[in-house]
């Protein structure tokens, strides 16, 4: 399995800033299409009684795992952060491809896929870049503007044992005081950012959690969870719902009936296994007299996925998580039924098919935050996300008000802001059943494909794979188109002889390649490219570090090691390359050769290995060359700038 590695914060710094001048974008989110704030317009919210500057935000899932990512979320405008959900069980083999957003939306994605060490430092790094951000200006937005007010929400997983057990203990209380990690973060900024050493960074990570829980975890489980979290560590939580609690006969005619997905098969058993309705209101009652008793927020967050059995040949495993549309209907009347019974003021945030189109409607039920993410793995990615916020900005201007809560209050007919959102629940959810968009007849177009197959260069260049990547582990960049005719060589004992010719050529001005170290072959932009293979298969994958690179499955890896080095597997076979002023070294593991800029050998020599016939074709030494000097000819995007840092 691929394994994410996480870079430095001064790694994360000089990318951003380089690309920022070069190509006026940030991981490749151009300037000009991120939320810059919405002059006199408020969409701010409390949540936990902090401020976030938007209500939005990604829910717990492949855009809030890694540094980049967390920082792709905040520059669309999302605000509230719910961090990937951790675990006990760190080193799980997640099964791939894990995503397949090619309609509707399934997954089997489950927690972090890094160590709970990495998690940490990963989302540490993210916390602390946000500030040097805000305290930067490097957006051009004043430290000064609430714009930056943002919040990190903790999501653990998945069972008492788990939440109890000492890693994740010290997982939580590092969150809860970072102090430590932040200093050393600090101070290891470079003589160049010496005067943000000193930044004063919160030391409180967060101060909430979103609680996780497995399909089929007993209600006496779920709720030990949640007092362990509030009494151990006075947190405040949202118990995250499963749909299942709204009824297997509910969700059967809802999904098949009335939204007509009838081709997706429940499993009923899952359903009875999972908390029931009954037991969930008198549960949830008694937790919120809990957190009352500790001075802290407890609430309810709809809806995890719905599991379903796994129909499609996608995934390998019996079942499959079923996200966007369809869930996003059962989602918002399960929430109803739930705050019918616990009372218009019970804290709720959302998660179920949330998208451009639905949102303001789901902020007007006074849900904080409404999160998402299949969403965001469509086309575009997190560049979806700003239109959430100018759909909000027309709804409010539409109405003549300014801020979110006097929307609300309008809209719901009353100045009570929870009486307001129960109201809008009431009158927007029953409608969302008859509402097309959500029905299978408008939801069963597939990505196009045009039947060609991807290769190591050239594609139709429709960069549709960057921003699909939750990761941005997919990058293009320039690299001239070349046709070359290079000799095929035969060395026999102390002999070499050219014995033909083979045709090395590129026809592209760019090309897309990808950052391994940042890619968990979650398979997305495979959905989404129209040719087949899938570009981090197919597209040269260049790893960071010497330690990521030697761990390679063989698969088109490449890793520079200096400005004038490079390496490579392709085939299987480990190959080198060095620039020098007008010749390059090339091996193959056994031969070394100087050869000139045409594949002419002026030199060459056996290296190791029994001194036999061997042919030697110059295809991977000619990829080699393009690639390392389209590279370090490339403008300084942040993939560029880390790969061309030695
Ligand atoms: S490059 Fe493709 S497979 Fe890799 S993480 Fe990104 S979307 Fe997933
Ligand atoms: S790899 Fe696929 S998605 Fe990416 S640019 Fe090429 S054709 Fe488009």
């Amino acid at each position: 399995m691929a394994e994410l590695h996480g870079i430095s914060l001064n790694g994360h710094l000089t990318a951003m800033r380089s690309e920022l001048e070069s190509l006026e974008s940030l991981y490749g989110f151009a300037v000009k299409k991120m939320y810059s704030g919405a002059e006199n317009f408020d969409f701010s919210v409390r949540f936990h009684d902090k401020p976030a500057a938007t209500p939005i935000g990604p829910a717990a899932g492949p855009h809030s795992q890694m540094v980049q990512n967390i920082l792709l979320s905040f520059l669309g405008g999302s605000r509230i952060i719910e961090l990937k959900t951790v675990q006990i069980l760190d080193e799980l083999e997640i099964p791939r491809p894990c995503i397949d957003m090619r309609n509707i939306g399934f997954n089997v994605e489950w927690s972090q896929e890094m160590k709970l060490a990495d998690s940490y430092r990963e989302y540490v790094t993210a916390w602390v870049l946000l500030h040097l951000l805000r305290e930067s200006e490097l957006l051009g937005i004043a430290k000064t503007d609430a714009f930056y007010d943002t919040i990190f929400d903790m999501s653990v997983g998945y069972d008492l044992r788990g939440i109890r057990s000492e890693p994740i203990h010290e997982w939580i209380s590092n969150m809860l005081d970072g102090s430590q990690l932040i200093e050393g973060l600090l101070h290891s900024l470079p003589q160049e950012w010496s005067d943000l050493r000193n930044l004063d960074v919160p030391a409180r990570v967060s101060e909430s959690v979103t609680l996780s829980t497995f399909h089929g975890c007993p209600p006496q489980e779920i709720e030990g969870m949640v007092r362990h979290l509030i009494e151990t560590y006075r947190v405040h939580v949202i118990v995250k719902m499963n749909p299942t609690l709204a009824g297997f006969e509910y969700v059967r005619d809802m999904l098949h009936n009335r939204l007509g997905y009838r081709h997706i098969e429940l499993d009923k058993k899952a359903f009875e296994d999972d908390l029931q309705f009954t037991d969930a209101i008198p549960m949830l009652r008694r937790l919120q007299q809990v957190a009352s008793d500790h001075g802290v927020h407890f609430g309810a967050k709809f809806t995890n996925t719905l599991v379903v059995r796994n129909t499609e040949n996608i995934f390998k495993e019996k079942v499959q998580y079923l996200s966007g549309v369809p869930l996003h209907v059962i989602s918002m009347n399960l929430m109803l039924k739930v705050r019918e019974e616990m009372g218009a003021g019970f804290p709720v945030s959302f998660s179920a098919g949330i998208d451009k189109n639905n949102v303001v409607d789901a902020l007007l039920c006074n849900m904080v935050p409404v999160t998402t993410c299949t969403d965001l793995l469509k086309k575009g990615g997190y560049t979806r996300l700003p239109a959430y916020l100018g759909n909000l900005k027309s709804v409010m201007e539409k109405n003549g008000v300014r801020d979110l809560q006097a929307l609300i209050k309008l809209t719901g007919g009353s100045n009570d802001l929870a009486l307001a959102g129960m109201n809008n629940a009431r009158r927007l959810i029953p409608a969302l059943q008859e509402n097309e968009r959500y029905h299978f007849k408008k939801n069963q177009s597939l990505p196009r494909k045009i039947g060609s197959q991807l290769k190591l260069f050239d594609c139709i260049t429709c960069n549709i794979c960057l921003p699909v990547c939750p990761n941005a582990a997919n990058f293009n960049f320039p690299m001239p188109p070349v046709t070359l005719d290079l000799p095929l060589y035969r060395i026999e004992g102390k002999e070499l002889t050219r014995i033909g010719t083979e045709l090395f050529e590129t026809q592209k001005d760019g090309q897309i390649a990808n950052l391994a170290d940042f890619c968990n072959d979650c398979g997305n932009c495979d959905t989404f490219c129209p040719e087949d293979g899938g570009p981090f298969n197919e597209k040269p994958r260049f790893f960071f570090s010497e330690t990521s690179y030697r761990k390679n499955d063989g698969r088109n890896a490449f890793l520079i090691t200096k400005s004038n080095k490079i390496e490579a597997v392709l085939g299987g076979k480990a190959y080198r390359l060095e620039l020098l002023s007008e010749t390059f070294i090339f091996s193959n593991g056994n031969v070394e050769l100087e050869l000139d800029e045409k594949g002419n050998c002026l030199n060459w020599k056996w290296l190791s290995g029994r001194k036999q016939s061997v042919d030697i074709s110059l295809i991977p030494f000619a990829s080699m060359r393009q690639i390392l000097l389209g590279i370090l000819n490339a403008p300084a995007g942040y993939a560029i700038t880390l790969l061309r840092k030695k």
